[in-house]
């Protein structure tokens, strides 16, 4: 009677959200046996069928009424953009509440990488970021994050067995820690894709108490963290969630959750011309890095219509970069992918062209 009830009053969960041994308690209410859901997932995550009426080892009875169990239905996307070199490409999902979300496919020589939103837009506000203009409309759900690796897995075909995923796209994961943590063991699951854990990187604007909560969780996924400025005076200015935890407080945290994890973290900051770019700033970020065991990736500044920030020129980066030898070697300058369709860093908000 209880189970007629749940089933009459709650909406059928999409099988996105599960991970497995949801899905084996879902098959066992409905006295089905729990190796059905091993079989789900195998023709999801591995021979990636999307329609239930082609799984030859369901039985009928069950294809038919596998809708009842969980929703297999994936968000449609509205548009999909694609740059003239045709590397990168930016997907828009309509969710079930017809609001939108983004998300980007890169593709470097030897690798493949897709950047998730984990909200739709953000709360965070630095100044510099088209998904803070928006402000927050809401946190994605679990299903909605797996749902857009499988769109862009899908497009491509699955033909790179080994992707990477970079929650660098709409929101903040760590204000939304709860389902960006399911979505990665959902994708970790050994049964479905079985995505490695260190192939997957979260970036943070710096939310201190979930970094801690992230590096107490046994996993080693990648750490990005928005650093952007050296000093508490500019950063309060860049990236306003400083007010809350400064930058001592934030790097005590990522070296916290390196020595945890063993990984080394990311510290990204955007080159902004004539804010943070200065020689003193390039020598206090040396001093950072060379005091925590870390990566600097340099990100120069991709314009946001609305915004005045400026990008410095290719020679102005590369000075930077120099000057953080030799106290920082690992210095990567990001390659900016995708401006031409508003599908750069920070570019995600709604803009098309
Ligand atoms: N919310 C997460 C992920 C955001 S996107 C975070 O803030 O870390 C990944 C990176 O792009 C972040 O470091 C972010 O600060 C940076 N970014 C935002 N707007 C940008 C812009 N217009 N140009 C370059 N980088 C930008
Ligand atoms: Fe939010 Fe990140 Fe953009 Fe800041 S940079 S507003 S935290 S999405």
């Amino acid at each position: 009677m209880s189970n007629s009830i749940s089933s009459s009053t709650a909406p059928t969960p999409s099988f996105y959200g599960l991970d497995r041994d949801e899905l084996s308690a879902r098959m066992r209410e409905q006295g089905l046996p729990a190796y059905r859901a091993t079989q789900l997932f195998s023709w999801i995550y591995r021979k990636h069928l999307r329609s239930s009426e082609d799984m030859t080892n369901l039985p009928r009875g069950l294809r038919g009424s596998l809708g009842a169990i969980c929703d297999l239905a994936l968000p449609h996307a509205a548009s999909v953009h694609s740059t003239p070199d045709g590397s990168t490409h930016k997907f828009v999902l309509e969710l079930r509440d017809g609001r939108r979300v983004e998300c980007v496919s890169m593709r470097a020589p030897r690798r493949l990488t897709f950047c998730l939103s984990s909200q739709v837009g953000c709360a965070l506000k630095c100044s510099f970021c088209a998904t803070g203009l928006m402000g927050l409309q809401r946190n994605l759900e679990a299903h909605e994050i797996v749902a857009q690796v499988l769109a862009m897995g899908d497009f491509h075909g699955w033909e790179d067995a080994r992707f990477n995923l970079v929650f660098m796209g709409m929101g903040e994961p760590l204000a939304n820690y709860r389902s960006v943590m399911h979505a990665v063991r959902i994708l970790h699951e050994p049964d479905g894709l079985n995505l490695g854990i260190r192939r997957i990187t979260v970036s943070t604007s710096g939310l201190v108490p979930q970094i801690r909560r992230l590096a107490e969780e046994g996993l080693a996924l990648g750490l990005a963290v928005s650093l952007h400025a050296t000093t508490d005076e500019l950063r309060d200015q860049l990236v306003p969630v400083n007010r809350r935890w400064p930058i001592r407080e934030l790097l005590e945290a990522a070296r916290e959750y390196g020595e945890r994890t063993g990984r080394r973290v990311t510290l990204e900051y955007t080159l902004i011309a004539g804010v943070n770019d200065r020689p003193e700033d390039a020598d206090r970020l040396s001093g950072i890095a060379r005091d925590l065991p870390s990566k600097i990736n340099l990100i120069p500044y991709n314009p946001v219509p609305g915004l005045e920030w400026r990008r410095p020129s290719p020679e102005e980066v590369e000075g930077f970069a120099q000057r953080l030898y030799p106290r920082a070697p690992a210095v990567t300058v990001r390659h900016t992918m995708g401006g031409e369709i508003w599908a750069a860093c920070g570019q995600l908000g709604g803009l098309t062209r």
